[in-house]
């Protein structure tokens, strides 16, 4: 039996005292319960209502009970809309059947935002046809969000890449996930309820295990790393955290240990390491992992005041060998090299392989006598050469090698890098190539003054290049008639205490490294620049500049002229590249491909210094070139020596023949310049007709508009 408060309830000053007494009672009662208590009526026209309804109603939907009481729409205005269907669905369905509303719904809330209820209520149909719930609604927020969370760690605890296992307070495994199983090898069916004791692997003691317990005893968690034992009885190193769960008493309650399997990590991370310090041929150390262990030996050896060895090491021949036996057995050679290097040599010397026959060997004992390291590296020296020649056999052939070797004590100088003892031992290893090959050099007592001074001159140009200490240089190359028609560059190098140096005190001995592609570089950027200056006052020549071998067969050679062309807009028309005969010595298919490109362009090549190498006129027609230049040594003597001048006429002849322009170097006198003209079309070059200046002094003395 029911009751209905309002529907045909009295005015309230007229309600009966004892219905009045009862509504108190209820109210008040009502106001004891965490939620709303509600009387809920639905009319057969579908109206809504709330007959009673508790004050909770103001906390959780911001209403009074007496703005629902005739009209429930205000209570509906808060629906989630995602959950708006359900609501109507799950309260008609109540309706229909009679049966109990049970329904757990969102709600958003001006103040609130969104919150989770849940609404219980049983209807009852009433003689009017209409439904009259009674029930409660209470907030189930809390619980939602903590199911929410409990359903994020437990996916979490199923997916993460870490091992968790947790345990009871005396250590009983009560669960794991699945990251567990694949680090240890055991499945959860095997760990369950047993000791994480069957991890252990021995390598732990008494005093660690007590320092882990202690930790969790004092700090409630530890973490460092540790090793354990799979199923398969290997040993892994792991990062492991272990935390202690208590309850609100402080009581523990879990144990919950993470760790992650570091040997995954560790053999990345060796690969990575053995990629970047390797030579992927010999697996040999390589340039970058050498000079790093050299710069620990030096700081050793200076701060011991001790000595140690480099060895540098040039195979002597192996050019001819890889050429005439094809790449796949010089490869193959390169190998057993490393293999008996290594065989020969201590566990603690480092053998690295620099570049394609050039290996380097770091002996880092300390000897606190310089001439007894000194005799030791030499011992060694001849160790390795001995082994070369009688040990190296490929596919059971034997190959008698020998090999070139430079040998640098350090320390030399407090300044000293591991680049400069590396330099050391390479100019020693060069004198020992210059005198033949198949011996040892010290860079130290052997090395002439001269020496030490090419190092020191190299050292110095390499600075001075960056600092701005090079020169262009200019020399008019004039026709029969005396107008200037081209000029050639030249570099010099303007020395902060040496003054101006010429280019033969320092191009020859950069050519013996990358430093002449530097220098190049410089000049190529500064003719371009004065190419498009002369360009643009309308003053049409062509300008040569030297290009040194090392320097043409750069990979990106082609590229490189052509980055310096457009950064600068010059005309390749203009622009005259001199080569000389030793480039196309070596690789002769591969610098005419390269010559073609670039005259495709519109770029000149001109044969430098012509009669003095291979002079092989044969090639020269092969060889996409526009120009000869007769060295200055034939012109000397021109006049003199018939030998010279018949050999002048010769080259002109055939340069007739080919097609090609001719300049002569170094004419110094009109009667040589007089032979010349004579003899066919030349232009000269030489002091007779100009000096190389300075590019602002010969800028000045250009007529405008040549
Ligand atoms: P080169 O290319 O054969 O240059 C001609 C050399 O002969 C220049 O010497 C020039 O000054 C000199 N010369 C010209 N006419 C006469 C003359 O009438 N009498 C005498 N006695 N000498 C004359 P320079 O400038 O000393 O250059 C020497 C060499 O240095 C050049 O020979 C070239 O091989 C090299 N060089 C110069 N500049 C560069 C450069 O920028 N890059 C490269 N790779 N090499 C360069
Ligand atoms: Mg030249
Ligand atoms: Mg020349």
């Amino acid at each position: 039996m029911t009751t209905e408060f309002e529907g045909k309830q009295p005015p309230r000053n007229s309600m009966s005292a004892k219905l009045q007494r009862s509504h108190d009672l209820l109210v008040k009662l009502s106001a004891q319960v965490p939620g709303i208590i509600f009387q809920f009526r639905m009319d057969r026209d579908g109206h809504f209502s709330f007959p009673f309804i508790s004050d909770a109603v103001r906390e959780m939907y911001g209403l009074t009970p007496e703005q629902v009481r005739e009209d429930a729409t205000p209570f509906f205005a808060f629906r989630h809309p995602e959950d708006a269907d359900g609501l109507a669905t799950s309260m008609l369905e109540s309706a229909r059947n009679l049966s109990r509303w049970h329904h757990e719904y969102r709600l958003v809330l001006p103040k609130l935002g969104v919150r989770w209820r849940l609404g219980d209520a049983q209807p009852e149909k009433q003689k009017d046809g209409s439904i009259l719930w009674h029930g409660f609604i209470t907030d189930i927020t809390e619980r939602k969000q903590s199911e929410e969370r409990r359903r994020l760690n437990a996916r979490v605890f199923e997916t993460v890449g870490e091992a968790i296992m947790v345990t009871d307070p005396q250590a009983n495994i009560v669960a794991v996930n699945p990251a567990f199983c694949r680090i240890t090898g055991y499945s959860e069916a095997e760990v369950l309820g047993k000791n994480p004791r069957i991890l252990n692997s021995n390598r732990h003691n008494k005093a660690f295990h007590k320092g882990v317990w202690q930790s969790l005893h004092d700090y409630g968690e530890w973490a460092g790393e540790i090793w354990n034992r799979r199923k398969n009885g290997e040993v892994f190193p792991e990062w492991q955290t272990i935390s202690c769960v208590k309850d609100p008493t402080g009581k523990v309650t879990q144990y919950v240990a993470v760790f992650s399997d570091l040997s995954e990590i560790r053999k990345a991370q060796d690969a990575a390491e053995h990629l970047s310090w390797r030579d992927a041929l010999t697996g040999l150390a390589n340039r970058a992992l050498f000079l790093r262990q050299l710069g620990q030996s030096l700081a050793n050896a200076h701060r011991e005041g001790r000595y140690a060895d480099v060895l540098l090491l040039d195979l002597d021949r192996f050019k001819d060998i890889n050429e005439a036996r094809g790449l796949a057995l010089g490869d193959a050679l390169l190998k057993a090299v490393a293999e008996c290097l290594t065989q020969i040599l201590h566990p603690d010397d480092l053998l690295a392989r620099l570049d394609s026959d050039e290996f380097a060997v770091l002996l880092p004992r300390l000897t606190a006598d310089r001439e007894i390291a000194g005799r030791e590296a030499l011992a060694v020296a001849e160790k390795l050469r001995e082994a070369l020649r009688t040990r190296i056999e490929v596919d059971a052939e034997h190959f008698p090698l020998d090999a070139s070797i430079g040998i640098a004590l350090f320390p030399e100088s407090a300044q000293e890098t591991s680049s400069d003892v590396l330099r050391q031992a390479d100019m020693a290893m060069h004198q020992a190539k210059a005198a033949g090959g198949g011996c040892a050099v010290f860079f130290e007592a052997t090395m002439g003054q001269t020496i030490r001074d090419r190092y020191r001159v190299e050292r110095e140009l390499r600075l001075g290049i960056d600092d701005g200490q090079l020169r262009l240089y200019l020399q008019p190359q004039v026709d029969a008639t005396g107008r200037q028609v081209g000029a050639e560059a030249l570099v010099r190098w303007q020395h902060p205490e040496r003054g101006l140096v010429p280019p033969g005190a320092f191009i020859p001995l950069a050519e013996t490294s990358d430093l002449i592609v530097a220098v190049d570089r410089w000049m190529l950027g500064a003719v371009c620049r004065l190419l498009a200056r002369l360009d643009a006052e309308g003053r049409v020549l062509r300008v040569s500049v030297n290009i040194s071998p090392r320097h043409f067969q750069k990979d990106d050679f082609v590229d490189e002229v052509k980055r310096q062309l457009a950064a600068s807009g010059a005309d390749p028309l203009h622009l005259v590249l001199e080569v000389t005969e030793g480039l196309v010595i070596d690789n002769f298919s591969e610098v005419v491909a390269k010559m073609n490109l670039l005259s495709s362009m519109g770029i000149h090549f001109s044969m430098d210094d012509f009669g003095t190498g291979y002079s092989s006129l044969a090639y020269l027609k092969r060889l996409p070139i526009h120009e000869l230049k007769i060295d200055k040594s034939f012109i000397d003597d021109v006049t003199t020596e018939p030998n010279d001048a018949a050999l002048v006429e010769t080259i002109l002849a055939v340069a007739q023949h080919l097609h090609l322009q001719v300049v002569a170097e170094g004419v110094e006198t009109q009667a040589q310049a007089d032979f010349l003209n004579s003899h066919g079309q030349v232009i000269h070059q030489g002091y007779h007709f100009g000096r190389p200046e300075p590019v602002e002094a010969w800028l000045a003395q250009l007529p405008s508009g040549a």
